[in-house]
């Protein structure tokens, strides 16, 4: 019996999301469990009040009964959800009567997930003709229902990957993550999510960290599975979702980002796949990464690049990036606030910061003032948008351009960034040129893919005047 939501029951911390103080979702926790049973409200309220604080939690359940009581704290918590599962090692008493059972458990308003299930061939508490029965039913039941699946693999990749790969539409995301990059490949490719949980944070763990560090942003989840597995200083101790906060910061070090950064990309995939929390609606003029305030100031751009993040996804780092409207020099300068507050002040956004070449100039000249430090990046068409050289008029006011040059010659960079200027690539050249005079940090960058020869790209930013030439790689945006 599953009891009904206590609608009255007060929060003990206020959990809005905010964009600005972005909160974690403990993706797999199993609070159910009977570790927690002397103080599981405690433990809900220190996950709480940690930092970067927990905003949801799902609860997962690990055979009927512990499903059943995932639902009920579920209910008892506004921001708990539950997963309805039967985990491999309770594979073995997997029937029809159980399957009708998780299949009314997962039409629960709580239900966001079905799980955990999967294979687990280094136990084998059930034998494996169980396993692959009780995974490829649960799997069914995530099809018919359209819920995502949570999915536990230990030593058993190669079958996790077909079975699922036979699932047809399924969702979902491979939990507690210990495969190698070309599971994680593999397992992104038909649509999953990759989920980083405490061993992220052991000495010996480095194929983790290198998956943790290369998952797409659009890719990654992150989890405690507590009262398993905790994280580093804490390994041995009963682990709970508190402790998120400490996986949460060795995950963004070796990202090289903050911990406020991942909890906002995180969190907004949680929301993506499990449909919790909060999706930002409106488009942002200004937002930060790192220590840096970026500004948005047009979607609109002279290039169509193929990698271009504008034609995937409306987010970038967790921010909402797709404008509904432009916005002008005061709207910009007021959401800023005090220039000196941040490492740089950066034109950036979802299109071509030099379309709108006054606004910059008036921003910039605001930041300026203020004792902030300025950085365009830009496509390098700016004088070729404005109808003259218009290096000059940035003097004083940047610090820095980040120019993107993106290939090797006029060739390449049509078939990959198709400007609507005719003559693009050589303007682009010209601009360079100009820029190493007028600004005093000049970086020029490209995007390692397939036709662009990096070397050749290096020798001619170099032959520009260029010294500071960097390689981005694709997928890393932001
Ligand atoms: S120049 Fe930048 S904003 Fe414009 S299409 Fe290319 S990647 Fe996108
Ligand atoms: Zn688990």
């Amino acid at each position: 019996m599953i009891e009904k939501p206590l609608a009255s029951r007060p929060l003990p911390v206020d959990v809005a999301p905010s964009a600005d103080t972005p909160r974690l979702v403990d993706t797999h926790c199993h609070l159910e469990d009977a570790r927690f049973d002397a103080d599981r409200d405690e433990v809900i309220k220190r996950a709480q009040a940690s930092c970067p604080g927990v905003g949801h939690m799902i609860t997962v359940g690990t055979d009927i009964a512990s499903s059943e009581a995932a639902l009920r704290i579920a209910h008892a918590y506004p921001f708990i959800y539950a997963a309805v599962g039967v985990h491999p090692h309770e594979a073995k008493g997997f029937d029809e009567n159980v399957f009708k059972r998780l299949l009314a458990l997962a039409e629960n308003e709580k239900t966001v997930a079905i799980g955990e299930t999967g294979l687990d061939y280094h136990y084998m508490h059930s034998p494996r003709e169980a396993q692959v029965h009780a995974f490829r039913m649960q799997v069914e039941i995530a099809r018919q229902t359209g819920l995502p699946v949570i999915v536990h693999s230990r030593e058993a990749d190669d079958e996790t990957l077909e079975i699922l790969g036979q699932s047809g539409r399924v969702k979902g995301v491979l939990h507690c993550f210990s495969g190698d990059a070309e599971m994680a490949g593999a397992a992104m490719a038909m649509g999953f999510y990759i989920s980083i949980a405490g061993p992220v944070t052991f000495r010996k763990a480095e194929a983790i960290r290198r998956v943790a560090a290369e998952v797409p942003d659009d890719y990654l989840l992150i989890e405690t599975d507590a009262p398993y597995l905790a994280p580093g200083p804490l390994r041995g101790q009963r682990n709970e979702p508190a402790y998120l906060a400490e996986t949460a910061r060795a995950i963004a070090a070796i990202r090289g980002i903050s911990p406020e950064d991942l909890a906002r990309i995180t969190s907004l995939n949680a929301s993506r796949l499990f449909g919790i929390g909060e999706v930002p609606g409106a488009g942002r003029f200004t937002y930060r990464i790192r220590d840096s305030l970026y500004l948005n100031l047009t979607n609109r751009c002279t290039n169509s690049c193929s990698f271009c993040v504008r034609f995937y996804s409306d987010f970038v780092k967790g921010h909402k990036l797709r404008l509904t409207r432009e916005p002008d020099a005061g709207e910009l300068i007021s959401e800023i606030g005090e220039p000196g507050a941040y490492k740089e002040i950066v034109f950036c956004g979802y299109g071509e910061p030099l379309m709108r070449l006054d606004v910059v100039k008036e921003v910039a000249a605001w930041v300026k003032a203020g004792g902030g430090k300025v950085r365009i990046n830009t496509n390098g068409h700016g004088s070729l948008i404005n109808g003259r050289n218009i290096l000059p008029e940035l003097k004083g006011l940047v610090d820095g351009l980040s120019i993107s040059l993106d290939a090797q010659d006029e060739k390449t960079y049509a078939g990959l960034c198709k400007p609507v200027f005719p003559g693009a690539f050589a303007a682009l050249l010209d601009f360079i040129r100009e820029s190493v005079k007028y600004v005093p940090e000049v970086r020029v960058t490209v995007v390692r893919t397939d036709g662009v020869d990096v070397e050749a790209c290096r020798s001619l930013a170099l032959s520009l005047g260029v010294k500071d030439f960097r390689v981005r790689e694709l997928d890393a945006v932001g």
